[in-house]
């Protein structure tokens, strides 16, 4: 059985607290300082360890937290938020691909050539996110 008190409450909120403050101090050194961030607990996919998901319109972001996020390294955390806000940047270049070819395609050829630019998005992230993580600072215990 689980133990639900209200300090294991306030401390879950804490952590997002200072992870908000993490990620917020990445997004300035990543140029995406005049972008909205929040930060939100639970992921869709169970495997997830963070998620980002980018607004449509206005310059906002929301970065959900998986539990296994809270387990990884200083180093592994650090390479996990970079590789969200890179995708921040990389969203426009989906929604190009949307506009220029949803229209113009049968839906199955259009299924296709979403998969396959965000399989290729993903590994581009990933090297990207390997490559520069360790220029930015690490987080605080705090998010351990
Ligand atoms: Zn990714």
């Amino acid at each position: 059985m689980k133990k639900r008190g209200a300090g294991n409450g306030e401390s879950r909120k804490r952590r997002l607290t200072e992870l908000h403050r993490y990620l917020s101090t990445l997004r300035n050194f990543m140029l995406l300082a005049h972008w909205e961030l929040s930060v939100r607990e639970g992921v869709d996919d169970d495997d997830s360890v963070l998620e980002v998901e980018v607004g449509d319109t206005l310059r906002h972001f929301t970065v959900s937290v998986g539990a296994s996020f809270w387990t990884l390294t200083a180093q592994d955390q650090r390479e996990y938020c970079v590789h969200e806000l890179i995708h921040v940047h990389l969203e426009a270049l989906e929604h190009a691909l949307i506009d220029a070819v949803k229209a113009h395609l049968p839906d199955a050829a259009y299924q296709v050539a979403l998969a396959s630019h965000r399989r290729a998005n993903e590994f581009a992230t990933d090297a990207l996110a390997r490559a520069c993580a360790e220029k930015f600072p690490l987080p605080s215990s705090a998010l351990r």
